[in-house]
């Protein structure tokens, strides 16, 4: 077997890769441009993707695709070959420079959200040289932001892009402010951690439901469910283990650094996470991981579940978004040191996401928004839809010390090395975690859990990156301005803890209480995505998000317009599958298990005709009278679903959606579900929770 350290990055055009098969002149250029955004003239590009194509081929590529994120969620390809007719009737493989920095792909089957309206429908791709090229399959992947003909975003990367351009510009400026000449840039990294559920090829073709809507719409739950705790890091069944061996090689040599797997809380499901990277980078290798998971799972016949609720009742999947700030010499912006200097530093940064988290804790809870995460927030086993922060005890402790100005003795005015005195050394404790709370810090790095397990993190890391130089940038501007620095600084610090206190929350997320604390606390509460949505609109929020050059308005209101239509859809889809089930699966199953069970009351009669057949008859009034209740429930779902298809606002609809057919379609699948438990197994044809969860 090959050595893991032979396959790591084989397929992907990284430094290494570049360094042996460019001029190191090319290289230089190239390097320039990866890292300080340098433009990137065509002479130089051409001799590049020759470079690539190369070795592209020698790795068995045909085809190259400029690979992007348009709106839908999941990633696009639009694959070409290399050929080129030459001369002699036959081809040449060839790949211009051209080729690799532009590409052009009909824009109009994308999700504009309003943009195509205005502006042509073409649009196009432009390579982005900081995340490598790779090749998978018989394909050289070339990394790309998706634009309009007017430049608009038509992406998630292109605006990812622009919010790390954002936060570097304002963390500069505060580090310059504390002295520090020597950082080139300063950038966020993420390390997303991703659970999944593992079903069986065969029962999940069996399933209408997953097939169409990736989560089960029925299904009562079996007589073991998770309560046993027995999966939580549990062993790998064999099956498992191979796949995830299997996996792990894949994205290995992809470049993508798999490193922690294991069990997660309900049966089936699993987690994996990688070592974290820059944003963007961590943002590909997540759409790309998602991708191989899937891919690998055909090869094991298994289906890889990505919705974040597959199962009522068990647990659904997240993903931990790990972020932190750091500078190009190895700094961690958010790593508390151990000298009063570098401590006030902290603090300040420290206190750009306290206030980032809540000014704009609205634009993460719409960061996250879908139907399927809505499935999942606010139950028992995920963060709930209000935003708030853990700091631990430690350095709550020291937020309210310097709110009361309790350790500060400002006659010794040396404010920073009382900022020492208070602020103990910080090491990564595993025993100061808070699983519950959405956005918790964990030692030098703050952990978002809201993120669904389907999703892109490229939402989440632009509005937290967005709202966090906002923050900086006020900081910034103020603190250029002090006569006394040290005693802004300090006043800063004081009066963003005093004015945040309210995000911070230690205890436990999960609890009803707090939600109601939270209220009164005045923070939001959005429950369901239409609750959340419109407020990306909100004055507060396009002024930020615009100030900072990471959006213009009209690419927001697409965003809106786009998340709007995606929820409308997603849910009609469910409502039409479970009235197809019920119609054709459901409705069908338990008449023809009544109709064996009367036979048999017939049969036993003609043998004894005085018979009570007491089972039979409580089975069949209790029965017939839930298929009475399906139905009456089903023609009025039916119904609401053709009263939500009539709605022309897609708002208007998504709220009709939420207030009428999502409590219908609640209604009907209890009802179902209850039929399932009293119909005789091989009369179901819809493959139970039991075999779902536990055969594997
Ligand atoms: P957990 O206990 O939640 O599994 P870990 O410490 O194992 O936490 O880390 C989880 C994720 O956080 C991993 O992807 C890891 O690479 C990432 N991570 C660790 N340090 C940082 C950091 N400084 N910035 C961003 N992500 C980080
Ligand atoms: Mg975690």
């Amino acid at each position: 077997m090959e050595k893991v350290t032979d396959i790591f990055g084989s397929m992907v055009f990284d430094d290494l890769t570049m360094k042996a098969n460019l001029s190191s002149e090319t290289y230089i250029k190239l390097k320039k441009t990866i890292d300080e955004g340098a433009p990137l003239d065509l002479s130089v590009a051409n001799v590049v993707a020759e470079a690539m194509k190369d070795w592209a081929i020698e790795k068995g590529a045909t085809h190259f695709t400029h690979w992007f994120q348009p709106l839908t969620g999941v990633t696009a390809e639009k694959h070409d070959s290399f050929i080129s007719p030459s001369s002699d009737g036959r081809v040449v493989m060839e790949f211009s420079g051209k080729e690799l920095i532009k590409g052009e792909p009909d824009a109009s089957s994308f999700p504009s959200g309003g943009i195509r309206a205005t502006f042509e429908a073409r649009g196009y791709t432009a390579w982005d040289p900081t995340s490598y090229a790779f090749v998978k399959g018989k394909t050289l992947y070339i990394p790309t932001a998706f634009c309009s003909y007017n430049g608009e975003a038509l992406d998630k990367k292109t605006p990812l892009l622009r919010s790390m351009e954002a936060l570097n510009r304002e963390a500069l400026r505060i580090l310059r402010l504390f002295g520090n000449e020597d950082a080139k840039y300063v950038k966020t990294s993420v390390g997303a951690e991703q659970e999944y559920f593992l079903v069986d090829r065969e029962l999940y073709g069996k399933r209408k439901d997953l097939v169409f809507t990736g989560r089960t719409l029925f299904g009562a739950m079996p007589p073991k469910g998770q309560e046993m705790d027995d999966h939580y890091f549990g062993a790998l069944n064999p099956r498992v283990a191979a796949y995830m061996e299997d996996l792990d090689r894949e994205l290995w040599k992809l470049g993508i650094t798999a490193k922690t797997k294991h069990n997660e809380v309900a049966p089936g499901q699993h987690e994996l996470a990688p070592i974290y990277t820059s944003t963007n980078i961590a943002t590909d290798h997540n759409q790309l991981m998602m991708d191989v998971m899937q891919k690998v799972a055909e090869k094991h016949d298994l289906v890889c579940l990505l919705h974040e609720k597959p199962y009522e009742g068990v647990n659904g999947s997240g993903k931990h978004n790990n972020w932190s700030i750091s500078t190009d010499t190895g700094i961690n912006l958010l790593s508390p040191g151990d000298t009063p200097y570098e401590n006030a530093q902290f603090l300040i940064f420290l206190c750009a996401v306290i206030k980032a988290v809540d000014d704009y804790q609205d634009l993460l809870r719409i960061a996250v928004a879908t139907a399927g995460n809505d499935c999942r927030l606010g139950a028992n086993e995920a963060p709930p839809a209000v935003v708030s922060m853990f700091l631990g005890d430690e350095l709550t402790a020291v937020m309210d010390a310097i709110i009361e100005e309790k350790d500060y003795k400002a006659a010794e005015k040396q404010i920073m090395k009382l900022g020492a005195e208070v602020l103990p050394k910080f090491v990564k404790d595993n025993t100061d975690r808070n699983r519950t709370s959405p956005f918790a810090f964990t030692g030098n790095k703050f952990e978002f859990r809201m993120v669904g397990s389907s999703d892109s993190i490229a939402c989440t890391n632009i509005m937290l990156n967005s709202a966090v130089a906002e923050s900086l940038r006020i900081y910034a501007d103020r603190l250029e301005k002090a006569d006394n620095f040290e005693e802004a600084v300090h006043k800063l610090i004081q009066k963003t803890f005093t004015d945040h206190r309210r995000i911070i929350f230690n205890g436990n997320g999960y609890d009803d209480e707090w939600i109601r604390e939270a209220e009164e606390r005045g923070l939001c509460n959005y429950r369901t995505t239409p609750d959340a949505l419109p407020h990306l609109l909100d004055d507060k929020n396009v002024k930020m998000l615009t100030e900072q050059k990471v959006y213009v308005r009209v690419e927001l209101e697409s965003r809106c317009a786009i998340l709007l239509e995606n929820y409308r859809k997603t849910v009609m889809i469910e409502a039409r599958t479970m009235t197809d089930m019920v119609d054709k699966q459901i409705l069908p199953a338990v008449e023809g298990f009544l109709g064996d069970i009367a036979e048999t009351v017939n049969a036993k009669r003609q043998f004894k005709p005085d018979l009570a057949c007491r089972y039979e008859s409580r089975l069949i009034e209790k029965l017939s009278g839930i298929a009475d209740e399906i139905d009456r429930l089903n023609l009025e779902l039916e119904d609401l679903t053709a009263k939500a298809s009539g709605i022309e606002e897609d708002l208007e609809a998504c709220y009709y959606i939420r207030d009428n057919i999502l409590p219908k379609m609640k209604e009907l699948r209890a009802v179902c579900d209850e039929a399932e438990t009293m119909t005789a197994e091989e009369y179901w044809p819809i493959p139970n929770y039991g075999y779902l969860l536990f055969l594997v």
